[in-house]
């Protein structure tokens, strides 16, 4: 619960001004995160690190010396965009590269990863390592599919470490793989957290339990138990990660013991005591560790335990120094660098100014079909917009069965900048560069899986308004474009619990429809409705719910539920205006 009543809307923009002004000696603000104060040694390789906010002190804290050259920093529990990702690794990037790093989730892998396409396309090389430690999430045999949760802390810091002794690219990139894959995370929560705003938590735990197996972004853990002795706790914490010992690892461990947001640091210190003793007792020597808060969770009651299966290189940089706001260890040779301005794009601080305004410089007058259907498209928009407003609840509540809460939220955000941009323009902007620049704001304001999924839906959408004759054909053409473009960007296919099992019949429905296009619509949306209702039968296979599949059953996919919403609110519009 947050108890300094602010604007939810601003909670993010309004943290990361305070906490630039109060380490303005160590960040500066860029749009869309931080980067250092000084600028990196020519030459050098830029750590740039990043997700959704919630988590301080990942992902701001440990932009400094020794550790990384910048962080994206998204809304609450959600990914940056592909644009802030793109202007951080600008401003921190020093000409030795880009290494990003970050968390495994849907909509940080496709935001950060349309960055790096476009940071390569323009020369600057850049490569990704994702953060796979919390063994809760998907066994061992899918380590590529879980997620990245306080293990991002050992990533990001050997990664530093490695790129401020001058290491090239590709070693940084070598040693993060490598501290990847041997970090393993287990956490519990105790209670459950709430967004900035929010009167009720994502989710509860009842008093005297603890949920085994808990995500950061309010993701109840996988199995609820009683609360054990600490002895126990320590004990079901570490059996899954001793499990996955390897084989060729001489027994020495780095150990994190990681805060959630709400329990004290005393109590971390014990649970740490306790959980190092019986990793003596299992042949291990703990010989670096860490204890309170890295990765949080907003103000969850929770803790976990991080195991690094050390080497000489991975101990050496762990141990190397580091100075950040909230991290130090040794002693960091000051370098007298000059602090820099950040300009250009990156230069305005505020992600909201950031809105594309993809306008040629002098527009061709628009024929009167244009007019009418930039026009129309102003209207879907609201329209739209006010649909989702009316059913933001639903919707969060939906995701936050097995997901984090955001989905409704961050439909009317995206939403709402897509109303924005199409308000300013619909009677200047030729229909197809209307839905692009919505589309584009959309996805850009709204981050997330979503935001990233309308995004892409939207644009291949509009590359059918060009010459648009407003049949069924056409339009069933433009449905099967964007879903085309969902699922290659999303990888989901039918089935998966995802937007894409209320796309498909959609679209199907619209292709073998003879009717008129409002009658087409209206069917195609019937069907999108009754789909999005069925997916409560399965379970997820994609994006943040899949580690909670079971929790999901009985429950509609969020995302499929609003494509239902919307489309339901365009087949309204075409029946009254047909
Ligand atoms: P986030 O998961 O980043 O919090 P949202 O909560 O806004 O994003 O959206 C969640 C929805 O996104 C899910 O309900 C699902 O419909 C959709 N989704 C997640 N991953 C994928 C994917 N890989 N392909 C298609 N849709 C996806
Ligand atoms: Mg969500």
């Amino acid at each position: 619960m947050t108890h300094i009543l602010s604007n939810p809307d601003t909670f993010v923009d309004d943290a990361l001004e305070g906490f630039a002004r109060t380490h303005a000696d160590v960040v500066r603000r860029v749009a869309g995160g931080v980067v250092r104060a000084e600028a990196l040694p020519a030459g050098y390789c830029a750590v740039v690190v990043g997700g959704g906010s919630g988590h301080y002190p990942a992902f701001a804290g440990v932009v400094g010396e020794g550790f990384a050259a910048g962080a994206v920093c998204g809304e609450v529990f959600t990914s940056p965009s592909a644009g802030a990702a793109e202007r951080v690794a600008r401003a921190a990037h020093a000409g030795g590269g880009v290494l990003f790093s970050y968390g495994n989730y849907a909509g940080d892998v496709i935001h950060f990863g349309a960055a790096e396409r476009r940071l390569r396309e323009d020369g600057i090389d850049c490569r990704t390592v994702v953060v796979t430690d919390d063994v809760a999430s998907a066994p061992a045999t899918r380590r590529a599919e879980r997620r990245g949760i306080a293990g991002d802390f050992v990533v990001f810091k050997v990664a530093g470490a490695l790129a401020a002794r001058g290491a090239s690219l590709d070693e940084v990139e070598r040693v993060a793989r490598w501290a990847n894959e041997r970090t393993v995370t287990m956490g519990v929560a105790f209670g459950g957290c709430s967004l900035p705003g929010a009167d009720a938590p994502l989710f509860t735990v009842p008093t005297g339990t603890m949920s085994m197996g808990l995500g950061i972004h309010g993701e109840p853990g996988v199995r609820d138990e009683e609360v054990p002795p600490v002895d126990a706790l320590a004990r079901g914490l570490l059996e899954p990660l001793l499990a996955e010992k390897p084989a060729d690892c001489d027994g020495r461990v780095g150990l994190i013991v990681n805060g959630l947001g709400a329990v004290k640091y005393e109590e971390l210190f014990v649970l740490l005591r306790h959980v190092w003793d019986q990793l003596e007792d299992a042949g291990c020597q703990v010989t670096i560790s860490e204890c309170g808060e890295l990765v949080t969770s907003l103000d969850m009651a929770g803790a976990s335990v991080t195991l690094t299966w050390l080497d000489d290189e991975l101990e050496d940089l762990w141990r190397a120094p580091a100075a950040t706001p909230a991290y130090r260890r040794g002693d960091v040779a000051s370098p007298a660098r000059a602090r820099r301005e950040i300009t250009g794009d990156a230069g305005a601080a505020r992600l909201d100014q950031h809105v594309p305004q993809p306008v040629p410089e002098r527009l061709p007058e628009l024929t009167k079909r244009q007019t009418t259907t930039s026009a129309a498209i102003l209207a879907l928009l609201k329209r739209s917009l006010t649909t989702i407003e009316g059913e933001r609840e639903r919707l969060g509540a939906l995701d936050a069965v097995a997901g984090d809460g955001d989905h409704g939220t961050g439909m009317a955000r995206g939403l709402g900048a897509a109303v924005s941009f199409a308000h300013a323009h619909a009677e200047s902007l030729p229909p197809r560069e209307l839905l692009a620049g919505a589309a584009q704001a959309w996805s850009e304001t709204a981050g997330g899986t979503s935001g990233a999924l309308w995004g892409v839906a939207l644009t291949a959408v509009a590359e059918h308004l060009a010459d648009w004759d407003g049949s069924t054909a056409m339009c069933a053409l433009a449905a099967q474009s964007a879903l085309d473009a969902v699922r290659s960007t999303g990888g989901a296919t039918v089935g998966d619990k995802t937007m894409v099992d209320a796309m498909a019949p959609f679209a199907r429905v619209l292709a073998q429809s003879q009717r008129p296009l409002a009658d087409a619509l209206a069917e195609a949306a019937a069907q999108a409705e009754r789909a999005a209702v069925a997916t409560a039968q399965l379970e997820p296979k994609r994006g943040r719910a899949r580690p909670l599949a079971a929790r999901s059953v009985g429950h509609a996919d969020p995302g499929a539920t609003s494509f239902a919403l919307i489309v339901s609110a365009l087949a309204e519009r075409a029946e009254a205006t047909s």
